[in-house]
């Protein structure tokens, strides 16, 4: 089996489970389990949440993307925005590290124990993207 989509999507909250229950569509392809799929839609979640929130500071007239691949038996995720970046990816990547008081710092730790291999890649004032695979 082998299969692509893209998606793109304005910056909107409401969008954060359209994105999830799309890529949850697209990935039930493979003989994913229910909770692995359960899974897989918080590590969108939290990512799509990171480009609104984080990225792109709530503006709501920004764009999203997200790209899946699957092949025999992996699901491969990128999710990207254009936002503002981040300045210190080792230090973002860390638990309980947040840049919003109001919040836990836990994002990236779901998505690193939900999926495999991921990687940030980021500028300040460019955007950030986030590959995962599962
Ligand atoms: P939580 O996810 O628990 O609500 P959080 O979003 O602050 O809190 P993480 O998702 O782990 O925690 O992200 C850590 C930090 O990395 C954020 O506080 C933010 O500074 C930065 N960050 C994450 N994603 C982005 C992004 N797409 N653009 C800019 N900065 C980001
Ligand atoms: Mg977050």
């Amino acid at each position: 089996l082998n299969n692509q989509m893209k998606l793109e999507f304005l910056s909107i909250p409401a969008n954060i489970s359209f994105a999830r229950a799309t890529v949850a569509a697209f990935a039930s392809q493979l003989e994913f389990t229910l909770s692995d799929l359960e899974e897989v839609k918080v590590a969108v979640s939290e990512a799509v949440s990171n480009s609104i929130i984080h990225g792109y500071r709530n503006a709501p007239d920004r764009f999203i993307k997200i790209y899946a691949g699957l092949t025999e038996n992996t699901l491969e995720l990128s999710i990207e925005d254009d936002g503002r970046g981040i300045e210190d990816i080792d230090r973002a990547l860390q638990p309980a590290f947040t840049t919003d008081p109001e919040r836990l710092g836990l994002g990236f730790v779901f998505m690193q124990s939900f999926m495999e291999n991921l990687q940030v890649d980021s500028l300040p004032g460019r955007g950030t993207m986030v590959r995962m695979s599962r």
